[in-house]
């Protein structure tokens, strides 16, 4: 079987593994990631862990390069059960260079993480989990569609700590129908005393096909408006640096040492392994896809075909682009000599444009890197924008000789 990872990788540079997980006890309501209800489907399940584990072992064959993050997403991957996931992880201990100090991320959802579950993923290898708490205000969630309460994120957050997982990651949303800035700022203020490693908070978005997009369509739901979001992004910047978190993307903060890993990777455009249904690959300068279709991955694993259906080799323009617009989303923003060693791109060239943000207390120009402030972060689409297009290409010095 020929897949994405199968190309043999440069040595050296560690490699990230992501696995999906696509089922769900009951869809979200502005949920459009790829995941199924039918997390009663034992047989499919089965089917679905002998596919990955098939995936999995193949594509190891032929990776050389060490392993330091691995994030099982979804969906919700502990409705997968504790014995499935724990054999997704033997697999890769047995199969793949884990490094000593990988990062090893289950998300979990509240409802369905016990501590019997969270001790036996501990044992199997997790050092991480990150839970989908949304808000503390019960009436949130339901209009979200989630099945838990607050009460249940606390209970979940607590049984993980004691099944000895304290590296615990947090989601929270803002821009819910029904939130006010009052009630986000108690769910920033509740999520900041369970006392999370790392919290993430991402503005509620309304994907077309979704219920929510539905009910949005027929004007049957009211969400803040977009004012009223970056007034709660603005207090989310408030709240959790008081509670000493680190402001390091734009949706992230973290304990000093304690910031993703795996997300880092992406927002580097660091190489990642993907596997499962719906689960994209970056790796040895090529980007894959495999369907958002679980039975038409499962029939490719099994009769030995192709897995991936998307290959894309990203030109070296597009890779520049991606490089500005996901390192102006962190805080260390974008280094200038990558720019110039690797995207053949002249910081000096935007010195103008460069001058004016910082003027304007919008961006930070240092000598090795550029970044966007917090204010920067709040009108970070625009800028990067500017900024990628005032950066202009470094002039070949052979250039006349070779027209
Ligand atoms: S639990 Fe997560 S993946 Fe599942 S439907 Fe809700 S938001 Fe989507």
């Amino acid at each position: 079987m020929r897949t994405d990872a199968t190309r043999r990788s440069g040595p050296g540079a560690p490699l990230g593994l992501y696995i999906h997980i696509p089922f769900c006890r009951r869809k979200c309501a502005y949920c459009d990631f790829y995941s199924l209800e039918r997390a009663d489907d034992a047989a499919l399940m089965d089917r679905y862990l002998a596919a990955l584990l098939r995936q999995m072992e193949e594509t190891s064959v032929t990776i050389a390069d060490p392993v330091d993050s691995v994030y099982i997403g979804g969906g919700t991957p502990t409705v997968f059960g504790a014995d499935r996931l724990a054999a997704l992880l033997e697999l890769i201990s047995r199969r793949f260079e884990l490094t000593k100090r990988a990062e090893i991320t289950c998300e979990a959802n509240p409802e369905s993480s016990d501590k019997k579950l969270l001790k036996r993923l501990r044992k199997a290898g997790v050092n991480r989990v990150s839970f989908g708490v949304q808000s503390a205000c019960d009436a949130e969630l339901k209009a979200l569609g989630r099945l838990h309460d607050f009460e249940g994120a606390k209970a979940a957050v607590e049984a993980a700590r004691s099944a000895g997982i304290e590296n615990i990651s947090i989601d929270l949303m803002y821009g819910i129908e029904g939130q006010t800035q009052e009630s986000w700022a108690r769910t920033l203020g509740a999520a900041a005393a369970l006392e999370p490693r790392h919290i993430s908070a991402y503005g509620l978005k309304v994907e077309p096909g979704t219920p929510l997009a539905r009910r949005a369509g027929v004007g049957e739901v009211f969400l803040p408006s977009d004012d009223a979001q970056a007034d709660m992004y603005e207090t989310a910047c408030r709240v959790l640096a008081l509670a000493g978190y680190r402001h390091y993307e734009i949706s992230n903060w973290a304990k000093p040492g304690y910031e993703s890993r795996h997300n880092l990777r992406y927002w580097r455009l660091e190489p990642y392994c993907g596997f499962g249904a719906a689960a994209h690959s970056d790796c040895f300068g090529v980007r894959s896809a495999a369907p958002r279709d679980i039975m038409r991955y499962i029939e490719a694993v099994e009769s030995g075909g192709e897995v991936f259906e998307d290959y894309d080799r990203i030109p070296d323009s597009e890779r520049a682009f991606e490089y500005v617009m996901l390192g102006l989303r962190t805080s260390d923003g974008i280094s200038k000599r990558r720019l110039t060693n690797v995207y053949r791109l002249d910081p000096d060239s935007a010195k103008d444009e460069l001058e004016a943000l910082a003027q304007a207390g919008l961006v930070e120009d240092l000598p090795d890197s550029v970044r966007l402030t917090e204010k920067g972060f709040l009108l970070s689409n625009t800028l990067i924008l500017r900024i990628f297009d005032s950066l202009k290409p470094i002039r070949s010095p052979f250039a006349k000789e070779q027209r």
